[in-house]
């Protein structure tokens, strides 16, 4: 009878930990199961295709980039549309920030032969954004200004591997320029200026290969999703992977009056110069590149014969406005009705390279019409249990400059407010959902999911594992969702500055206009989201996470799955390489099962009171509290290793921007150096223990 008790129990907390029992909602009594679901099925209702579609065109008419007039002019029209949709508490926040926006960039090749790159994209009758002449040219943000004339030398992706074989073939960059492609494998560009700028090249020209988002992968724009011949990928070379937000104030807010440091000691601000270019402009540098021939994994998509270099000449210039300017972060609230104190931030950049109609408009489009929702409940009375916090944010494709700057100003009422943070960046690409989150919050996005229709008519849950299993990928409940954070977007201060639990979520497809002009409303209504189903989705799911969060009456976070998602960090850390020679990971392993087990006897606990009549909500307000703490103890005050900025110990990213877990113990031990991987084991021995006392002590006040 025990174990037929004990294992009923035990299938109930596992259908329940990913929500397979439609009644059970994680977090919640049975009681306020029956009111949520209620509330969610009139957030469901409110939200239509038709007004994204209507913000969508609003928002990509003009391009909008960081410290742009028409950029600062959407911060006012969203203020004023969240007062009319019922918003409190609406304000414009102005940071003096360093931005870049170009005066003149050129290039060109001046022998064997002579080339001027057009540095411009080609316009289309079908599709008239494409004549606007307030179009800007080809740039890199934050690159340098200078000129230089040298030889050119072909880098491949320009990662570190690909100077040393370079290297190995006598050819040195040292005073060329080097001309490189976006990815293979994909390394964020920045990470290729800082590697270009260490191996004493004077420019970079980063070129987008047909092989990676054009031709080579299915028809090209107008006709079909990917990059055509002139499309140009924008965007900066900030290195905030050392320190995101305003270069000169890293770690603090540039607001009035704040101390800034002197230009030359920003760990964030490129010294070289850096440009991005088309294919059609990049085909007669390559094609006249001289040199060996490249080895085969180096050759692209082009018919052409890839060489290395060393012969040909170009000249490039760039003539850059990295001043000064204000960024303008737009905020509202909706104050809770019963832990007003207790906030869920909800954001979106609303910067954009050119248009923007995916990155970040359809975010954009996506929020207003998830904010037009929450406003309609207000005004129906429903007004959440905590307070919602929405903001716009500003700068985002610079160095994640307005929510670092936000961040850094608010970081005491956030470090002990905020519950959680959900960044929709680019909202709807495409049709497949790829959602990013703390572990602790994967169960509850997999629960949401069965709640929500998806356009083909079956629930979300089903639509995601049907798209993750045509790209081959694991299907099974616990692998849904990625919990390998890197960074490129706004949730990283909050995760790695703040320890705030953060969330981010996007449905994706084919998508080779990114960062180009042709990311416009055109290309959206043809081929990212015809109908705009996907939005409509993402603001209801976007919305029903916030109010899960919202309302909730014990926080709806599973750290015995946090648990588990760390020794899975670690498993992979030990297979990796073989470190176990020098480093014993068997203290850190046994403080996991520690935090572990605390973990699932407070799941268990947890269950319990929420079954139970007498739930005295003032046990239930301190246990929250306590949830709220467990994220900011994965934080050493001191930083990883290196980059003092990134305080969380399980979660950073590589240079890359590729994710990094563990930080401070994986780069020790990448790098052979056992002394500082036992100091960083015992950091994260000390956070795992400190987690397990809470978990132990909030569960011996709820079992009382
Ligand atoms: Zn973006």
């Amino acid at each position: 009878m025990r174990f037929f008790w004990r294992t009923a129990l035990l299938v109930t907390l596992l259908l329940n930990a990913f929500g397979a029992n439609p009644q059970h909602l994680r977090g919640f009594s049975a009681e306020s199961a029956r009111s949520q679901i209620q509330i969610e099925a009139k957030f469901k209702s409110i939200p239509s295709s038709g007004e994204v579609k209507k913000h969508h065109r609003f928002l990509t008419l003009e391009p909008h980039p960081a410290g742009s007039e028409r950029n600062n002019e959407l911060a006012r029209y969203i203020a004023d549309l969240w007062k009319q949709q019922g918003w409190e508490d609406v304000t414009i926040r102005r940071y003096d920030v360093l931005n870049t926006l170009p005066r003149e960039v050129s290039c060109e090749l001046i022998s064997p032969v002579r080339y001027k790159a057009s540095l411009r994209e080609e316009p289309y009758d079908i599709d008239p954004d494409t004549k606007n002449p307030r179009v800007q040219s080809a740039y890199t943000g934050l690159s340098a200004s200078g000129e230089v004339t040298a030889p050119i030398v072909y880098a491949h992706s320009g990662n570190p591997e690909d100077y040393d074989l370079l290297r190995k073939n006598g050819i040195d960059v040292k005073g060329k320029i080097v001309m490189v492609r976006y990815s293979n494998p994909y390394s964020y560009r920045g990470f290729k200026a800082l590697t270009a700028e260490r191996e004493g090249a004077v420019a970079m020209i980063i070129y987008s290969d047909p092989q990676e988002d054009g031709f080579k992968r299915g028809k090209v724009f107008p006709d079909g999703p990917w990059g055509p011949e002139s499309h140009i990928q924008r965007g900066a070379i900030t290195y905030d992977f050392m320190v995101p937000g305003d270069p000169l104030t890293p770690g603090w807010a540039s607001v009035e009056g704040a101390k800034r440091i002197p230009i030359e000691q920003a760990k964030s601000i490129p010294k070289i110069i850096a440009l991005p270019m088309s294919w059609h402009d990049a085909k007669p540098f390559l094609e006249n590149m001289g040199g060996p021939e490249a080895p085969k994994d180096w050759q692209g998509g082009l018919a052409i014969k890839y060489r290395l270099g060393g012969t040909a000449r170009a000249h490039v210039k760039a003539d850059m406005d990295n001043s000064v300017r204000p960024n303008y972060v737009v905020e509202a609230r909706i104050r809770g009705s019963e832990f007003p104190d207790e906030w869920i931030v909800l954001g979106n950049h609303r910067d954009a390279w050119e248009f923007g109609a995916v990155d970040p408009s359809s975010g954009t489009a996506t929020m207003l019409e998830m904010s037009r929702a929450f406003g309609a409940l207000k005004k129906q009375g429903s007004r959440p249990k905590r307070t919602l916090v929405i903001c716009s944010w500003d700068g985002e494709e610079v160095g994640l400059t307005g929510s670092t700057e936000w961040g850094e100003q608010f970081a005491e009422d956030l470090t002990s407010k905020a519950v959680a943070y959900i960044n929709v960046d680019s909202s709807a690409s495409g049709p497949n959902f790829r959602p990013v989150a703390v572990a602790s919050l994967a169960p509850l996005i997999v629960e949401v999911s069965r709640s929500l229709d998806a356009p083909s008519g079956k629930s979300l849950y089903e639509e995601w594992k049907a798209s993750l299993a045509r790209q081959k990928k694991d299907t099974r409940d616990s692998s849904l969702v990625d919990t390998r954070i890197g960074s490129g977007s706004d949730h990283t201060v909050f995760l790695n500055f703040l320890g705030r639990p953060t969330i981010g979520l996007t449905f994706n497809g084919p998508y080779g206009v990114y960062h180009s002009m042709y990311d416009n409303f055109y290309w959206m209504n043809q081929f990212g989201d015809p109908g705009y189903r996907y939005h409509t989705l993402m603001s209801k799911l976007w919305g029903v996470l916030a109010l899960r969060l919202a309302n909730a009456d014990i926080l709806p976070f599973d750290f015995a799955f946090y648990a588990d998602n760390i020794s899975q960090f670690v498993d992979e850390l030990q297979k990796k390489s073989d470190p176990q020679k020098h480093f014993d990971f068997k203290p850190l392993i046994s403080r996991i099962a520690q935090f572990e087990s605390e973990a699932q006897t407070m799941n268990r606990a947890i269950e319990r009171k929420l079954q139970s009549e007498n739930s005295d909500s003032r046990a239930l307000s301190r246990l929250n509290q306590q949830i709220m703490r467990v994220e900011a103890n994965w934080l050493n005050s001191e930083g990883i290793p290196g980059r003092p900025w990134f305080k969380h110990i399980l979660y950073a990213a590589r240079y890359t921007y590729a994710h990094l877990e563990l930080p401070g113990l994986t780069e020790a031990l990448e790098k052979g150096d056992w002394q500082v991987a036992l100091q960083q084991s015992k950091i994260l021995e000390g956070a795992l223990e400190k987690n397990a006392a809470l978990l132990h002590e909030a569960t011996a006040e709820i079992s009382r």
